[in-house]
């Protein structure tokens, strides 16, 4: 299905990927032993896009993510992350892409302890080094999207486990980054804040445009994304389409730019893989 896009952001067809990734292999060394835990990987994803990485523990998913993001490197192969590639830059300039275009959400939630919930996304919003002030209006916008409007002065330790990774998710979402990349985001939840979590990870891939790329061995979880990709020994074995579908979008989200988002992304996805 092709639509005319009419969201700022929303790309084209021929839009380049926010992440590219191009025979990426990771091997540790245990001792005398060596683990591939990443073999070969190509995948690229799109703007605009959700999409999830699904296998049992031990497939190599977590190196993966390590990798994308930028916080290990590669045995061989190579990242771009919007255009730039990893292997290019210095640890320092490494660093300050990392903080600039990527938002990290962790299993573990990893709030600082003594910090606000507020204090937590200021903090993240001054140490990915923009220049313009925090947008408050911004944050009003992203705590009313994720429903933690009124939790914003508590410190993590007086909020719920779901509390939490939505301020993580907010505390993400503020540097407005190229891609959010979660790790086994429901992984520390019950189902109901678990599910609560999935929405909130959909809701601004929908109503904000945010490019995201969730990993979980959980495959309910991983339904909820326009597109999945299956892992297994380190590879990516298959290829599906998600819930989060174009097909299956319209009206399913009341909200006036969430549907021109969602068609975006689903009318990409089978040429995202390379
Ligand atoms: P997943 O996140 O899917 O559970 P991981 O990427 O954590 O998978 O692990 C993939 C494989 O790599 C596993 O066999 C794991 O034991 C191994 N592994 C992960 N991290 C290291 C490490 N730092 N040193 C050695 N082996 C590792
Ligand atoms: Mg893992």
């Amino acid at each position: 299905m092709h639509v005319a896009f009419t969201m700022r952001n929303v790309p084209s067809e021929a839009a380049s990927p926010i992440i590219l990734a191009e025979k990426l292999t990771k091997v540790y060394a245990a001792g005398r032993l060596q683990v591939t835990a990443v073999r070969g990987v190509s995948l690229a994803i799109l703007p605009g896009e959700f999409v999830a990485i699904v296998g049992p523990s031990g497939s190599g998913k977590s190196t993966l993510f390590y990798l994308l993001g930028g916080l290990t490197q590669a045995t061989s192969g190579r990242v771009e992350i919007d255009g730039i590639d990893f292997a290019s830059l210095n640890d320092a300039e490494r660093t300050r892409l990392r903080k600039h275009r990527i938002g990290f959400v962790f299993q573990k939630f990893n709030l600082l302890p003594t910090l606000s919930a507020m204090g937590n996304i200021e903090i993240a919003y001054a140490v990915s080094g923009r220049k313009e002030p925090l947008d408050l209006k911004y944050l009003d916008h992203l705590s009313e999207l994720l429903s933690i409007k009124g939790r914003l002065d508590h410190r993590p330790s007086e909020l719920s486990g779901g509390e939490q990774q939505r301020v993580a998710i907010a505390r993400a979402l503020i540097t407005r980054p190229a891609i959010v990349l979660a790790d086994e985001p429901t992984g520390n939840l019950d189902t109901k804040n678990s599910d609560a979590v999935l929405e909130m990870l959909l809701k601004s891939n929908r109503e904000l445009g945010q490019t995201t790329l969730m990993i979980t061995h959980n495959p309910e979880a991983a339904a909820i994304a326009g597109r999945i990709l299956y892992m297994r020994d380190g590879e990516i074995v298959r290829e599906e389409k998600g819930n989060g579908h174009a097909s299956v979008l319209p009206g399913a989200l009341p909200g006036t730019i969430a549907s021109s988002s969602a068609s975006s992304t689903g009318s990409q996805r089978d040429a995202a893989t390379v």
